[in-house]
């Protein structure tokens, strides 16, 4: 939090209380794309800390690794893979079930998108549990990628998401409790 940007970041993020339901903080980023700055800084961070680290693959999480992810991977020439809910993805897909709160969830990748020996970074916009990160992790090793890290904008350190990824680096902009 020592980077001036990160708190105009931060306070462009909307809190909602008991959004979907009852309990749940909602981390709101669509009140930080309303704030050119705070977007164009988020990405910076994140392109100045990936920048010439040989990264050829940025894979982002539907949806909100659809939006902070493709700024990253055109500024450091890195090509952009969408980690889908199921059937969404029309060809050959790969795909990587993971445990919610109630019930399971699916991450699948298009067979293909990524060669073997790629270093890979997965971007999402926020780490919970964990679990979401876990499974697109999964499916590019999997396909043989080397995944290098995983960037978010928050993380919610209560839920020990981080644990959760076998010591896999985890970057983040800012804590939420
Ligand atoms: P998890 O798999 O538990 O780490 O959950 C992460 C995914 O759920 C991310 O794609 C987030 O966008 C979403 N998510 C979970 N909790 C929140 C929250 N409190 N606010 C906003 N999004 C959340």
């Amino acid at each position: 939090e020592q980077d001036p940007r990160i708190r105009r970041i931060a306070s462009s993020i909307r809190v909602v209380p008991d959004f979907p339901k009852k309990g749940i903080m909602f981390q709101d980023i669509t009140t930080l794309l309303l704030d050119p700055k705070a977007f164009k800084d988020t990405a910076d961070l994140f392109v100045e800390r990936y920048t010439g680290k040989g990264i050829s693959v940025v894979a982002g999480v539907e949806a909100r690794g659809f939006i902070f992810g493709p700024p990253i991977a055109l500024a450091i020439g890195a090509k952009f893979i969408p980690l889908r809910k199921p059937r969404k993805l029309p060809g050959e897909v790969i795909s990587e079930n993971y445990v919610l709160e109630y019930g399971t969830d699916c991450l699948q990748m298009h067979v293909g998108a990524v060669q073997p020996g790629e270093s890979a970074l997965v971007v999402d916009d926020l780490i919970a549990t964990g679990g979401t990160l876990c499974a697109a992790i999964s499916l590019l090793e999997r396909a043989g990628a080397e995944v290098v890290e995983c960037a978010c904008v928050i993380e919610l350190p209560e839920l020990k998401g981080r644990e959760k990824l076998n010591g896999k680096p985890l970057y983040i902009l800012m804590e939420s409790h």
